[in-house]
């Protein structure tokens, strides 16, 4: 089985020497990736600008900005069975890069911002998928809903919320995991390398789950089909 794991943040260029970014750490997607090479599952880690030390293992890509994020992410998905996006992209970038360092101005200036691409949401939208699809949520206020509504715009299999004050740039977090049937499950504060563990078994029954009743149900057309296609005897 091969996960593909996104972790860290994007950084959205201003000019040369400028960019936005946020706070995310990328402990979280590493210690999931460390989990799922321990498990003995191959790993392709996309990460964003981070100071943590890539797994031994793991096939990594090292990118910055959310579209290159987006391209990485394309381009390895079809080949995996578990898509697991943790990393905290930027959800908007400056419309115009300057391609030289933008002077001080004692007017203050601003910067017209764009939406990124939503890489989770592109994937959600492949119809044909193969491979499960799982988000997180960052949020400071009403979690459940919040996770809940990106569950369903995104399309995904299952959605990791956590409270941001509690999960950024640390070592511990607390989780409440919500799957598309609509079950859910807490994790009460741990480790994240605690937490990344429970996670990777989570996701790798869940896919397993996924295949079984998908194989099941194209055996019970195949033989719908045939039954359809055999003369009936009188
Ligand atoms: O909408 P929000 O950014 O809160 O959703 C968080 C989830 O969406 C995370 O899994 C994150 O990795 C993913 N995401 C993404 N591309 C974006 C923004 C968020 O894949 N541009």
């Amino acid at each position: 089985m091969t996960f593909l794991i996104t972790a860290g943040p994007t950084r959205e260029p201003i000019d040369p020497v400028r960019y936005i970014s946020n706070r995310s750490s990328g402990k979280m997607g590493y210690a999931i990736a460390e989990a799922a090479l321990d498990a003995g599952y191959d790993v392709i880690l996309i990460s964003g600008p981070v100071n943590l030390a890539p797994p031994r293992d793991a096939k990594f890509i090292s990118v910055s900005t959310s579209d290159e994020m987006f391209e990485a992410v394309h381009r390895h998905a079809g080949a995996s069975d578990v898509c697991v996006l943790c990393a905290a992209v930027a959800d908007y970038k400056p419309a115009q890069v300057s391609p030289v360092k933008i002077k001080k101005n004692a007017d203050g200036i601003s910067i017209e911002l764009v939406p990124t691409r939503d890489i989770l949401q592109s994937l959600g939208r492949q119809r044909a998928r193969e491979f499960l699809l799982v988000g997180f949520a960052a949020e400071t206020d009403h979690l459940e809903a919040n996770a809940a509504k990106k569950l369903r715009e995104k399309n995904c299999d299952i959605i990791v919320a956590n409270d941001a004050r509690i999960a950024m740039e640390t070592d511990e977090n607390e989780l409440l995991i919500l799957f598309r049937d609509g079950e859910r499950k807490k994790i009460s504060r741990a480790p994240k390398t605690f937490l990344a563990r429970e996670l990777v078994k989570i996701f790798a029954n869940s896919q397993q789950k996924r295949l079984t009743k998908k194989e099941k149900s194209s055996k019970e057309k195949n033989s719908e089909e045939k039954e359809a296609l055999s003369p009936t005897l009188y």
